[in-house]
């Protein structure tokens, strides 16, 4: 065989030739840092940041230093250091006001000025502003200190269910149920972490660090516009460090063989019995963990197990909406310190798979 023709059938029985849909691919990272830029995190200068995230093996990082610490005038885009060869850098800033705070993302920098004219006067305002720039609204920490008092009925694009340490103070557990008040309306909406760290040299940068949580988003490719949609749509998994286990989460129709994942909704209007797969990629071989399948906001089934992956099957009734999310506890071994305590052996948690949503 001529060897070009060799080569072209390789290409054509395994589908990698040109024109094929490059393959979507997992990518870790942080949401929500402080820098030097915040009055709060004066001892975090950007360049340490940056390099901090690279070595933990981050894809992709926001920067969201304070709105109000600089009058609106945001610092941080055009700061030398806010560069990386090695990550997709995001351009978000927190919009820090006394009605709640929320980081708000862009792909490339953007004009800052609107917003900071608008500060909280103006919320729907402000989320159609944000819509109009292809910008993401993303609120922080809704049941901390700073409480997001607007409520859910915005259109805002996401939320943080877990900042920093998981167990202390005990405000990500009311996040998540927060936000799953929100889903059982019938509103899909994704939950992201963020670590909120605002020291690279005190005791908080041993307690949690870059990277407490993980944000894990299934994007298209590297590029920033990318990353936002998968965030967008909820293609979205959160892990308690940037080396530990992460969450797969599958459903197959068992008549049709349609199969979804993680943020995608499946529409079944009669019956149907479904066929449901959780992966822990990066399982440990001694580890014993425990799976708990939400179902409806509900704990629904809890697993304890060594392997992965656990398979299940569910009867899903027609025309109802129904959601379907993972939590994964067990050792967190990889927390900076006090993992124990300061985790409550929470590992990860998934966004929903949906059903007529
Ligand atoms: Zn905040
Ligand atoms: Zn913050």
């Amino acid at each position: 065989m001529h060897k070009r023709a060799f080569v072209s059938m390789f290409v054509m029985s395994y589908g990698v030739g040109q024109g094929a849909a490059r393959a979507s691919t997992w990518m870790k990272g942080d949401l929500h840092v402080h820098s030097s830029h915040s009055t709060d995190a004066k001892d975090s200068p950007v360049a340490e940041i940056i390099s901090k995230a690279e070595a933990l093996g981050l894809d992709f990082l926001a920067i969201t230093d304070h709105d109000n610490h600089v009058e609106g005038r945001i610092e941080t885009w055009g700061d030398p250091d806010y560069r990386s060869s090695r990550m997709t850098l995001l351009y978000g800033t927190e919009w820090t006001t006394g009605l709640g705070h929320a980081n708000i993302f862009g792909a490339k920098p953007f004009d800052y000025q609107p917003f900071w004219q608008l500060r909280d006067t103006d919320i729907p305002r402000t989320l159609e502003l944000a819509h109009q720039l292809n910008l993401h609204f993303s609120v922080n920490h809704p049941e901390a200190k700073d409480k997001w008092e607007p409520g859910f009925t915005l259109p805002v694009d996401s939320t943080e269910v877990w900042t920093a340490v998981f167990s202390i103070p005990n405000n990500n557990r009311k996040a998540i149920q927060k936000w799953d008040s929100v889903l059982k309306t019938g509103r899909r909406l994704t939950a992201r972490g963020g670590s909120d760290s605002h020291h690279q040299k005190d005791f908080e940068s041993q307690l949690f660090n870059i990277g407490n949580p993980t944000t894990w988003v299934k994007a298209e490719d590297h590029e920033g516009e990318s990353i936002l949609k998968a965030l967008s749509e909820g293609r979205v998994s959160l892990s308690y460090a940037p080396s530990a286990e992460r969450l797969e989460f599958s459903a197959t129709d068992l008549d049709s063989g349609e199969k979804i994942e993680i943020g995608d909704s499946m529409t079944v209007p009669f019956k149907r019995n479904l066929h449901f797969q959780i992966d822990i990629v990066g399982a440990r071989a001694s580890e014993s963990y425990e799976v708990t399948i939400i179902r409806n906001g509900e704990p629904w089934r809890t697993v304890h197990t060594r392997s992965s992956p656990i398979e299940f099957d569910a009867t899903i009734p027609g025309m109802e909406l129904s959601y379907f999310r993972v939590e994964l506890k067990g050792s967190t071994p990889d927390a900076p310190f006090l993992s124990g305590i300061a985790f409550g052996s929470f590992i990860a948690l998934t966004n929903p798979i949906y059903f007529n949503y």
